[in-house]
């Protein structure tokens, strides 16, 4: 996936439009389009990085602060007691867009519990 065809960088430059939650120089984050609990969001970093397969020590420290910033984001964002962090990664992690993104998925009630067990 190319940054031209990436729709995440499309929404960084702002040629799409999205519900900003947070922005910085370095990360942005706003609303899932499809959302799947009452709060849904995803964290990026600005720079394009196709998957948490691919990302490098260079992307190490971008990683750390989105993870340090999610608390905060979550809990103003309505998700006080605890919210799920999810990765999905390539094909087996069923990644439908292909630049790296942290969903935060909480709510006023606990969610589901994780991967059913077969
Ligand atoms: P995945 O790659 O499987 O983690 O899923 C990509 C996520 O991006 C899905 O939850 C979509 O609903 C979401 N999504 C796709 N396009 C947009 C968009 N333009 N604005 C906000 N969220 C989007
Ligand atoms: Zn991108």
């Amino acid at each position: 996936m190319s940054e031209a065809d990436c729709i995440f960088c499309k929404i960084v430059a702002g040629k799409i439009p999205s519900r900003k939650v947070y922005e910085d120089e370095e990360m942005l984050a706003f609303h899932d389009i499809n959302p799947v609990a009452p709060v849904h969001f995803m964290i990026i970093p600005k720079k394009h990085v196709d998957s948490l397969a691919s990302a490098t020590d260079a992307d190490a420290a971008v990683l750390g602060r989105i993870l340090a910033r999610a608390g905060r984001l979550a809990r103003e964002q309505g998700s006080p007691e605890g919210f799920r962090t999810i990765i999905n990664t390539g094909r087996i992690g069923r990644q439908d867009v292909y630049h790296l993104h942290i969903h935060i998925i909480g709510g006023p009630d606990p969610l589901p519990r994780m991967i059913a067990k077969s």
